[in-house]
């Protein structure tokens, strides 16, 4: 038995074989071939085989995250089938009587030279696909093509981090766990684990060789550690500790139902934190009263290119009808600084966190903008939508947003397009919004508290660096009084104000929160009922 510490991100306990994910580009060997014909049968068989799996791939996304999102392995599909990629692969095979691991791999970095160095941002793109469906090719070929990174039974993941691309291709049902080397509390890993109630580490120092493939492990949630091939010991310790974890999932059930309320008789909302119109299962499941913050930058993250507004108007029109009636707040776009999407061509920046993201983006791209606003408006017919805007700093920047989305309607208006007039709130996550909220409380209808953002700005600690944890201090008085004063603000202009960092999931905070009069709080769908339970086993008369 070996066992390896990292960070717990999330508890629980996973029993299971380990599946390594690996992203290592595959070396390519070249040898010289007698018969072209032959070699050149051989690359069209792989090709055929190639398209298959993005077949299967698309229809699979498609049912899981939606047509948007999966129209990348149709592309993919498209680009497998390009004229001038076949005949270089081909010719290279004909001309020179090498192998077609080595002609593909030649056209690969050609063709995606060729693309890097267009002025065209789509065209720049496509240099990641060609890549992308040459190493499949080439895989197929070699007959490395396990396809690692599907499993057909639930496997604990092992990685050196997840992108949100790579996540979007796991079956959910078959992850029993995630531990990867890098990425940090707040990264899409640990906030996945989290909507999936399952047991993830982040940091853990563990070489990912192959030799680990297929290996018994156990993952200890929480204490934050891997055993590999545990010993019967600490089987026997490890399984005990899942049994009485379900025991107190199964009680928690029993909460499913019932009110958000102290036992003075304060009640609070409860709602669900996604990013991903898949998550929804989730939120149903663990009962949310609606969701509080929808990650909509995923939607982007997840595509090659800008998703379109009928893309995600068909995204938005079902996590309204799947929530039936209850409220679904829309973050717009929070790209930039962690959340970075190649397409969209942002310069490297010294200070990303503190650069040009989120609202900044949206107000000088007005189009990429608009074109989410209409699809949000166009979708508020089907449900109890509300729009909220991140990383507000001024009263200048809600003013101008509030012309834009005026802008929208009235050109809806005149399409004569229904929709809804929807709540309009903004996200309070930088100091500067703090400190002008009683008047950002007069432009808007409600507040979100964005902790994750609010507490890196105010303790200068940079959220995705692991090696400031020591000098993070989630309960800092600082980032509390924050809070406080937010509360008094909106209540003061009559309006609401909600929790959507992972702050309002910290059960030691919720009574405070709640004397604060917090109105809502917004977190991962598996804190749900936790959070539930906390709150009815409080008095604040006491
Ligand atoms: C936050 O900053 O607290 C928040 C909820 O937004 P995100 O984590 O997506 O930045
Ligand atoms: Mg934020």
């Amino acid at each position: 038995m070996i066992e390896y510490g990292g960070k717990s991100v999330y508890g629980g306990i996973a029993v299971g074989k380990i599946h390594l994910m690996s992203k290592s580009e595959q070396q390519i060997v070249k040898y010289s071939i007698e018969n072209g014909d032959d070699e050149t049968e051989r690359f069209e068989a792989a090709k055929k085989e190639a398209g298959n799996q993005l077949a299967e791939l698309y229809d699979k996304a498609k049912k899981e995250v939606g047509e948007a999102n999966a129209a990348i392995f149709e592309i993919h599909q498209m680009m497998l089938d390009d004229d001038d990629y076949l005949d270089s692969i081909k010719n290279i095979i004909s001309e020179q009587h090498v192998n077609a691991e080595y002609a593909v791999g030649v056209t690969a970095d050609n063709f995606s030279e060729m693309f890097s160095s267009m002025d065209d941002a789509y065209m720049k793109e496509r240099a990641a696909d060609v890549k992308d469906i040459s190493e499949r090719i080439i895989r197929i070929l070699t007959g490395a093509d396990t396809e690692k990174n599907t499993s057909d039974e639930p496997v604990i993941i092992l990685a050196d981090d997840l992108a949100p691309s790579e996540t979007v291709q796991l079956d959910k049902n078959l992850v029993l766990s995630f531990v990867t080397v890098h990425g940090s509390t707040n990264s899409h890993t640990a906030i996945l684990a989290r909507t999936m109630n399952i047991p993830a580490l982040i940091g853990v120092n563990i070489e990912l060789s192959e030799e680990l493939e297929g290996k018994m492990a156990v993952v200890d949630g929480f204490d934050g550690i891997i055993y590999i091939e545990p010993d019967e010991e600490t089987l026997i310790k490890m399984r005990k500790r899942k049994d009485d974890e379900t025991e107190k999932q199964k009680l928690l059930q029993e909460l499913k139902g019932k009110e958000n309320i102290t036992k003075d008789g304060k009640s609070v909302l409860v709602y669900a934190n996604i990013g991903n119109v898949k998550d929804l299962a989730y939120v149903l499941k663990n009962d949310a009263g609606g969701i509080g913050l929808f990650r909509s930058e995923f939607i982007y993250l997840e595509n090659k290119t800008y998703p379109t507004e009928n893309e995600q108007f068909q995204i938005y029109k079902k996590a309204a009808e799947t929530m039936a009636g209850k409220r679904v707040i829309i973050r717009t776009l929070d790209i930039g600084a962690d959340k970075q999407a190649d397409y969209f061509n942002l310069d490297k920046e010294e200070n990303p966190a503190m650069g040009l993201r989120a609202i900044r983006i949206c107000l000088t791209r007005p189009e990429v903008f608009k074109t989410q606003l209409r699809a949000i408006y166009r979708a508020s017919k089907y449900g109890k939508l509300a729009v909220m805007y991140p990383m507000i700093t001024s009263l200048e920047e809600v003013k101008k947003i509030k012309a834009i989305s005026s802008e929208v309607k009235a050109e809806l208006d005149e399409k004569n397009i229904p929709y809804n007039n929807i709540e309009e709130g903004i996200m309070i996550e930088t100091p500067a919004a703090v400190m002008i909220s009683d008047m950002l409380a007069k432009e808007v209808d409600f507040f979100s508290i964005g902790t994750n953002d609010l507490s890196q700005y105010t303790m200068a600690v940079d959220r995705q660096n692991p090696k400031l944890d020591e000098f993070f201090n989630p309960h800092h008085e600082a980032v509390l009084r924050m809070i406080e004063m937010v509360c008094r603000n909106a209540h003061k202009e009559n309006i609401w104000v909600g929790i959507c960092g992972e702050l309002g999931a910290d059960l030691e905070l919720t009574e405070r929160f709640l004397e604060m009069g917090v109105d809502e709080l917004s977190v991962s769908p598996s804190y749900v009922l936790p959070l539930r339970n906390k709150i009815r086993n409080l008095d604040l008369s006491k």
